[in-house]
C-alpha cells in the first residue's frame, strides 16, 4: 500500500496556513467523502467545530469517547448537538465500566503509570477499535493552547489510526474562537463557565485558577509530567520518523493533484 509521510506534507501544511476552518473542513470532506469523521471530547472548540460542520452541512461523523466517568454536563453537549445541530454523533465506549476496571486493577488514575493506562484503555483502545473505517479524522487542537500544541501542524499523521489529522483550528486564535462563539451563540459546554478551561473525565479534571495555565485543570493530582492522555498523537511523540498507508488515488487527492479549489 502506498505511504505518506509527515514530510510528504510539508508544502502542503505551508499552503494551508492560509486557508479559514471552513476551507479547511471543505477541503477534507472533498479528499474524504464518508471516510471522514471529526472527533471531539465537547470542549468549546469541538462545538465550534461541529457548529462549523453544521453551517457547511457537511455529512461527517462526529466521534465522542464516553470514558464511563465524563461530567454529566459533558454528555448533555453531546446531546445537544444530535438534537439541536442534527449532528451524527457516534459514541465509542471502552470494554469495562469504571466500576469494572477498578475492580480488576484497582483505581488506576491515582499514579502517572495507571493514569497512562487508564487514559489509554478508556480513551485510546476504544478510537483504536475503529480504526480503518475512516482516513480522515478532524481535530480540533489549537497552537493557541501551548505547550506541545503551540506546533501543532494542520496536517498530521496519525499511525496508530492509520489516518490524516485535519486540524482545522490550529491558528484559530482565543480571540478568534470566542468571537465566533458569540456570533453564532454556539452551544458550549456549561464547564466552561464554571472555571474549567478544559475538560476530560471528571474524576481527573478541575477548574483552573485565575493566572495558572489552561491546562492546570488536567490530572491536577498528579503534577505537570500527565498532560495529555495520549488520544492526540501530535501531543505526545514526534511523528516525522512515522507513515501511513492510503490507497493511490487518496494520496495523490491529498498531495495536491486534485486540491486546487477554492470556496
Ligand atoms: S482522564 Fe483520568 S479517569 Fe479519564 S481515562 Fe484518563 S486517567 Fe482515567
Amino acid at each position: 500500500m502506498p505511504r505518506l509521510t509527515q514530510s510528504d506534507l510539508k508544502s502542503l501544511n505551508q499552503n494551508f496556513e492560509e486557508r479559514t476552518p471552513f476551507e479547511l473542513l471543505q477541503w477534507a470532506h472533498q479528499i474524504f467523502g464518508e471516510r471522514l469523521a471529526f472527533l471531539t471530547a465537547m470542549q468549546k472548540t469541538g462545538t465550534v467545530i461541529s457548529h462549523m460542520i453544521k453551517h457547511l452541512n457537511l455529512p461527517v461523523t462526529v466521534l465522542f469517547v464516553d470514558t464511563g466517568v465524563n461530567f454529566q454536563e459533558t454528555l448533555e453537549t453531546r446531546d445537544r448537538l444530535i438534537s439541536e445541530y442534527k449532528l451524527n454523533v457516534r459514541t465509542l465506549h471502552p470494554e469495562l465500566t469504571m466500576r469494572e476496571q477498578t475492580e480488576k486493577h484497582g483505581i488506576l488514575y491515582l499514579t502517572p503509570e495507571g493514569q497512562a493506562t487508564c487514559c489509554h484503555t478508556r480513551k485510546v483502545e476504544p478510537l483504536r477499535k475503529i480504526a480503518g473505517e475512516y482516513d480522515g479524522f478532524i481535530g480540533s487542537l489549537r497552537r493557541a493552547e501551548g505547550g506541545r500544541r503551540g506546533k501543532t501542524p494542520i496536517l498530521s499523521i496519525d499511525k496508530e489510526m492509520n489516518a490524516l489529522r485535519v486540524n482545522a483550528l490550529a491558528n484559530f486564535s482565543d480571540e478568534e474562537l470566542e468571537a465566533y462563539t458569540e456570533e453564532h451563540n454556539v452551544i458550549v459546554n456549561p464547564l466552561h463557565s464554571q472555571g474549567f478551561t478544559t475538560i476530560g473525565c471528571n474524576r481527573c479534571t478541575t477548574p483552573v485558577m485565575p493566572g495558572e495555565p489552561p491546562r492546570a485543570g488536567r490530572w491536577r493530582h498528579l503534577g505537570p509530567w500527565s498532560m495529555y492522555c495520549g488520544i492526540n498523537p501530535t501531543d505526545v511523540s514526534d511523528t516525522d520518523q512515522e507513515y501511513i498507508e492510503l490507497p493511490q488515488d487518496v494520496i495523490d487527492r491529498v498531495l495536491g493533484i486534485e486540491n486546487d479549489f477554492m470556496i
